[in-house]
């Protein structure tokens, strides 16, 4: 099923893109829960972390590498990287997504 996340790499949803490539794109969190949330998508649609196979193992390496370097763009030194897997999770978007949330102090553990 389609989700906002495919809508939105089709280019029919705009987003304010920060970084793209063949295999990813990154965006702004419309709902920022700080002052940098940027999220990470790969262009493949695989709904969750539930979902991953050995055949994504590059794919999810790739978006483990642009996150940090999605992270040095923002000028974070600190930063948190998050996926939420499943609904009691937090997830909201059926489309694998990295968080990354930075620009104040995070608390732990999360609610
Ligand atoms: P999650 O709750 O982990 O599934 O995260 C989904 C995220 O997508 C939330 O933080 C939303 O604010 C964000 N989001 C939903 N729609 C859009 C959109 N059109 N553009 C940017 N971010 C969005």
């Amino acid at each position: 099923m389609a989700t906002i996340f495919d809508k939105i790499l089709s280019g029919e949803i705009p987003c304010e893109e920060v970084f793209s490539d063949e295999k990813c794109l990154a965006f702004k969190d419309i709902t920022p829960q700080a002052p940098t949330h940027i999220l990470i998508i790969p262009r493949k649609p695989i709904p969750s972390l539930k979902d991953i196979k050995k055949e994504d193992q590059e794919l999810l390496g790739h978006l483990l590498l642009k996150s940090t370097e999605v992270a040095n763009a923002a000028g974070l030194e600190n930063w948190r990287t998050v996926i939420n897997t499943g609904e009691e999770a937090g997830q909201t978007v059926f489309h694998l997504h990295i968080h990354i949330i930075g620009g104040r102090k995070l608390n732990w553990p999360p609610g």
